[in-house]
């Protein structure tokens, strides 16, 4: 449920925005084969227009226009304008928020290699402002015109729709308490997604216990936990108590770039279960440079503090120290 409220005074300004065409940005690469064949393979398309270098596929339309991993980097005769500055303003009015709501993409028709493509940006229209479940704000929609450059005029190709709601969140992150000591915050590790694929494990991480994902089918462990066995396919599981014995099977040192708020080096173990199956978990209690492959190690579960998006909590990880070698009974 939404609920329409009266704008404020400084909104005026912003929406006199609204139509406003922003300049071309540009693609750095012409419509290409091998982006075609890598974005196909990863999404997992097989049609064999694609495989043939005739088209490719239109739902590719943005990729052409991205500006890779640098961000903003556009090439030369790019706009510099910022199609997102009406998102800027309200922001700097205490919106500090933003939620994607809808992205439509049409297609005109098929691009080919070899053409060139660039798009503009019309700020489309703001809504009133609105209280929504997440806070209150305005719905912004933004309007992408893509275009092939051609001889004769340039041709539109397609059109991205994309919409996101600008807010105040009805719950704002919790400020520092007064009495908090002076000092920046301290940075927690970040939260683990968890999902009802992953949950038991956290759980059970929770109640020290170490609980691998057993297929019902074959019977196979596997780890991180997923929907479906790799082996069967079959969606049915249930855990196994693993005793939290193992080796350690391979390990890496992070030494750079040093993340707060790990310690570094950070010695991170490839854990072999002793049931058969593999876990990544941080080793403890071990100088990094001792680490060895094959060296024994057992579980211990510790708690730490995570910054989650709804606030800070507690999350039991389990960790894997160094143990002497099991001597066999004489
Ligand atoms: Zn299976």
């Amino acid at each position: 449920m939404t609920e329409a409220q009266k704008d404020p005074a400084w909104m005026k300004d912003i929406r006199a925005l609204v139509g406003k065409e922003y300049g071309r940005v540009y693609g750095w690469d012409p419509v290409n084969l091998p982006m075609a064949r890598q974005w196909a393979e990863i999404m997992g398309i097989h049609n064999p227009r694609y495989g043939r270098g005739e088209v490719v596929p239109p739902a590719m339309l943005q990729v052409w226009c991205m500006e890779g991993p640098q961000l903003n980097h556009y090439p030369p005769g790019s706009t510099t304008e910022n199609p997102y500055e009406a998102l800027k303003l309200i922001e700097a009015h205490g919106y500090p928020s933003v939620v994607a709501v809808n992205s439509e993409l049409e297609f005109d028709r098929d691009l080919v290699p070899g053409e060139r493509v660039y798009y503009t940006t019309r700020l489309d229209a703001i809504g009133e402002q609105k209280t929504t479940a997440l806070g209150t704000g305005f719905f912004v929609t933004l309007v992408m015109t893509y275009y092939a450059q051609q001889p004769a005029g340039d041709e539109k190709v397609g059109q991205l729709l994309f919409r996101v709601f600008k807010f105040r969140p009805a719950h704002p992150v919790k400020p520092a308490a007064a009495t908090a000591p002076a000092g920046p915050p301290k940075i927690k590790r970040p939260a683990p997604g968890i999902s009802d694929d992953t949950r038991f494990f956290w759980e059970g991480a929770r109640e020290g216990r170490l609980l691998i994902q057993r297929c019902k089918g074959c019977g196979q462990l596997r780890h991180p936990p997923g929907p479906s066995c790799p082996s069967c396919h079959s969606l049915e599981w249930d855990t196994l108590q693993a005793s939290g014995r193992g080796k350690v099977y391979s390990f890496v040192v992070m030494h750079h770039p040093e993340v707060p708020p790990f310690e570094h080096p950070n010695p991170i173990g490839l854990i072999e279960l002793e049931e058969g199956t593999r876990l990544v978990a941080q080793l403890v209690g071990v100088r990094p440079a001792d680490v060895a492959i094959g060296q024994a190690v057992q579980v211990e579960f510790n708690a730490v503090e995570v910054g989650a998006p709804d606030g800070d909590a507690q999350v039991w990880l389990p960790q894997f120290r160094p143990v002497p070698e099991a001597v066999p009974a004489p």
